[in-house]
């Protein structure tokens, strides 16, 4: 293969990888944004490999083959409420992937023989790039493993405070600058680059550990923005030009989606990306907030006929349930009575931008009756009856309410405005910031506990 036809060939994938967000930005082409994406993968992959500098491609492929396999596997075998665990584990793979190709390009830069000072610029500028793309990848791995243990339920989701962990998030980057100096004025020495690695390896831990659960959603997107910057710093490594656009284009629109994640939970994006700076807060777990009333299903089947307007608030619970089908049959019957139903949506309900949509999309739920947060939140005051279908933490007055809350300040859903609320859980515990609700003790609640499919076909059948 030809370098121009390999520069050709990359210019097209490059290409197809810009189409492939464009088409994802919105619902209706999102299908053809992942076909192109695929296909420009694929193009690049084959380049590659069949690359004249390339050399082994049969341990490359075996290696393909091995990995197409697990991936195969693991992304059949998947639920959707588990999609975000496997994003987050995917970017820590990413992560590793960068680190192992800096150390790979550091013992090989140490053949270097240096005669002119350009060659001495150029490899400190490989020296530097060395550095930097280990130092993004071991923050990224770590960081991303915890992402997953979080979001996965085996990792507590609460932020881990240890005692001046700001000055420690500091000190790791300072002392890391400093280390970057001294390995490249002494052309590469493996002391300065061990050390950094292991601190950027517990630094990525640390900042991961420290952002509660709430916050997860842009950490999330973050991590996919570091994931892509890891993959442009070992793109200048191995002097690839696809490898540097397509990180580039991961790692900017990640951070333009934090960044809009952010202003959409009304979070300082600095904060969040230090590891929750500025958000030290106390939970004080013995608080009273009085009694909760109860309620079956049929009572809430009388509540759904004598109402007029409707509105369904969903959260992660209706995915964990898998209740989004019988909810839309449940909203069939009732728009078949007359009655105005909608669906109100949070922006980070659920475990991954734009869950609650997709699952609504699933169950054929049409587009004109799902709103979001901002479009709905004026008319809780006129519904009659609200059901909040696994929603928690989207749904909580303590946002608006308490200034000490970890989720102080984050937009939510105003469903106590409404003359009667159904919260659909299996008990009393907390949503994934770990904060008690005080909608679950308002007069005008009434909590029906059960599996939320469950109790949404009981009303099904009593209506
Ligand atoms: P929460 O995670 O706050 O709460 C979900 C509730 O669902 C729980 O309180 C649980 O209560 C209930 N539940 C679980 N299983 C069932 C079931 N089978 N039937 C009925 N209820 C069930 O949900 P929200 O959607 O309101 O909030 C999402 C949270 O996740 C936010 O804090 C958000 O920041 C965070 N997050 C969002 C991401 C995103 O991109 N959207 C990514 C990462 C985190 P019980 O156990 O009592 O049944």
């Amino acid at each position: 293969m030809s370098n121009g036809f390999i520069s050709a060939a990359y210019v097209v994938a490059a290409l197809l990888f810009i189409f492939s967000l464009a088409g994802l930005s919105k619902q209706e082409t999102a299908k053809q944004g992942n076909l192109f994406g695929m296909i420009g993968m694929a193009i690049a992959l084959l380049t590659t490999i069949f690359d004249p500098r390339v050399s082994n491609v049969f341990i490359i492929i075996v290696a393909m083959v091995i990995g197409s396999g697990i991936g195969l596997r693991l992304a059949n075998k998947v639920e959707m409420t588990q999609m975000p665990e496997l994003v987050a584990i995917l970017h820590s793979f990413v992560g590793l992937a960068a680190v192992l190709v800096g150390f790979n390009s550091y013992f090989d830069a140490g053949h270097q023989i240096i005669i002119t000072s350009v060659q001495q610029v150029a490899m400190n500028i490989h020296l530097t790039e060395i550095f930097l793309g280990i130092f993004i990848g071991a923050v990224t791995f770590t960081g991303s493993i915890v992402a997953f243990g979080k979001l996965r339920g085996s990792i507590s989701s609460s932020a881990l405070m240890l005692p001046n962990r700001h000055k420690m998030n500091l000190a790791a980057g300072v002392v890391s600058i400093i280390l970057m100096i001294v390995f490249v004025q002494n052309g590469g020495s493996n002391l300065p680059l061990f050390l950094m690695t292991a601190i950027a390896l517990v630094f990525g831990w640390h900042l991961v550990a420290s952002i509660g659960g709430a916050d997860m959603p842009v950490v999330v997107s973050m991590l996919n923005s570091y994931s892509g910057w890891a993959a442009a710093a070992a793109g200048f490594m191995l002097s690839n030009d696809l490898l540097i656009i397509t990180g580039a284009l991961v790692g900017s629109s990640g951070a333009i989606l934090s960044y809009i994640m952010c202003k959409a939970m009304n979070r300082s994006f600095v904060s969040v990306i230090a590891g929750g700076f500025g958000t030290d807060v106390i939970i004080d777990e013995d608080k009273d907030y009085g009694e909760h009333i109860e309620v079956q299903a049929e009572a809430v089947a009388d509540l759904l006929r004598s109402a007029k307007s409707v509105v369904i608030a969903p959260g992660y619970g209706m995915a964990v349930a898998q209740a989004q089908y019988p909810v839309y049959e449940m909203t069939q019957q009732l728009i078949n009575k007359g009655i105005k139903v909608r669906f109100a949506i949070h922006p980070v309900a659920g475990r991954l931008p734009g869950h609650m949509n997709v699952l609504l999309a699933e169950a054929k739920v049409p587009y004109d009756i799902v709103l979001g947060m901002d479009e709905i939140n004026d008319d809780f005051p006129e519904t009659d009856v609200v059901l909040v279908i696994g929603a928690n933490d989207t749904v909580n007055p303590a946002a608006n309410d308490d200034p000490n809350s970890p989720i102080a300040g984050m937009p939510v859903l105003e469903v106590w405005n409404a003359k009667e609320v159904i919260v659909f859980k299996r008990s009393m515990s907390t949503g994934y910031a770990g904060v008690q609700n005080p909608l679950f003790f308002k007069d005008n609640t009434q909590m029906l506990f059960g599996d939320a499919k469950e109790t949404t076909e009981q009303i099904f059948r009593a209506l």
